[in-house]
């Protein structure tokens, strides 16, 4: 059995996902990425012919490209993605966890640990191939689950060779928390686990505190799902959350990310804990806004034990550049498996599939 793949988009910048993988006579596209900017268009879905799409989580560099995807293509992915979808966007479910046949190519599915709804790919073909659309082992809510072995493994290198354990993230930002603060955040994503974490702080500290009414249902979406799909420990926290009133007017505002400019929001400062646009580079060059990471993706060293624990042969750091001196860190990090071609193959006659268990 042999597997073919193309990376459309995603390899050697942060930026739109798209891989087509062919197999058994089958293309399946694993992601329908859009622009993360919005003066930017995507040309990766030009011409494209594929039989089926398979969509990893619903932030807009890996689903927003559906728009210009035929209707016609069968799409899959879990149903609080779904809710991103072009409205009346017919779609079929994938699992939270588990394995479906999408044109007679075994899928399994997992837990990500990055995002409301958001799973990672393994696919049946050519010794095994895995994507983890977004991933990251450090979320306090969004557990990661073990993948099945992969001798090809598509990883979120969304950090490059940065290696900042999250316990140094959360210690940088209780340091802005003296002030009031504006936290533009993607509402699906890490906005669930700070809203948790700034309740916390707030109580410490005796801050007031807003979050957004979409955050909030959110978390309520999270903790409707069966309770393996969140960390354990953590509902009696989630239920008092839901239960408190936002502040009016709070000291610490938890805020779903838009275009938003620090002249929108006189009384807080904005501190901004992902992906900046040039806007907002702009803007923190000028300090008017701060910045300071959130982990949400992987960093250098558990992708590395992600590589290691598949047993991969070859792997794709993707979402990352890879010029001179980053190529050089990944050569380090990775060794020999280290794949930065656009396309690539695997042949193997045999699959195996091991059970999924808890990884971190
Ligand atoms: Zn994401």
């Amino acid at each position: 059995m042999s597997v073919n793949i193309e990376i459309l988009s995603g390899l050697g910048a942060k930026g739109p996902a798209a891989i087509v993988v062919e197999a058994q006579g089958k293309r399946l596209l694993l992601d329908a990425g859009g622009a993360l900017h919005s003066d930017d268009t995507i040309t990766w879905a030009n011409n494209l012919d594929v039989d089926a799409v398979l969509i990893s989580h619903d932030h807009i560099d890996h689903i927003a490209g559906v728009a210009e995807l035929a209707e016609n293509v069968p799409l899959y992915c879990t149903p609080l993605v779904a809710k991103a979808l072009p409205h009346n966007r017919p779609w079929h479910p994938l699992p939270e966890r588990g394995t479906l046949e999408v044109e007679g190519i075994i899928v399994t599915t997992g837990q990500a640990g990055h995002s409301l709804g958001g799973v990672w790919l393994h696919l049946a073909v050519g010794g095994g191939v895995y994507y983890s659309g977004d991933a990251c082992f450090e979320s306090r809510l969004f557990p990661f689950d073990t993948p099945p072995k992969a001798v090809i493994a598509l990883l979120d290198a969304s950090y490059g060779s940065y290696d900042q354990p999250q316990a140094h993230c959360v210690q940088a930002i209780s340091e802005y928390l003296y002030q009031p603060l504006a936290f533009p955040v993607p509402e699906t994503g890490r906005a669930l686990e700070m809203a948790l974490w700034l309740a916390e702080e707030a109580d410490q500290r005796q801050l007031t505190l807003s979050i957004d009414p979409v955050i909030r249902d959110n978390l309520a979406a999270l903790l409707a799902l069966p309770a393996t799909l969140r960390r354990p420990g953590l509902d009696h926290s989630i239920r008092s959350l839901l239960a408190r009133q936002n502040a009016c007017p709070p000291t610490l505002m938890l805020m779903c990310d838009r275009s938003d400019t620090p002249e929108q929001w006189p009384d807080h400062h904005l501190l901004h804990t992902g992906y900046l646009t040039p806007d907002r580079r702009a803007e923190l060059a000028a300090d008017q806004i701060s910045w300071q990471r959130w982990n949400v993706h992987l960093r250098a060293s558990h992708l590395v034990a992600l590589a290691d624990q598949l047993g991969a042969t070859q792997v794709v750091p993707l979402f990352t550049q890879l010029a001179n001196n980053e190529l050089n860190a990944w050569h380090g990090l990775l060794g020999e498996r280290l794949c930065t071609a656009q396309r690539l193959s695997a042949h193997s006659r045999l699959v195996t599939l091991s059970s999924l268990g808890s990884f971190a």
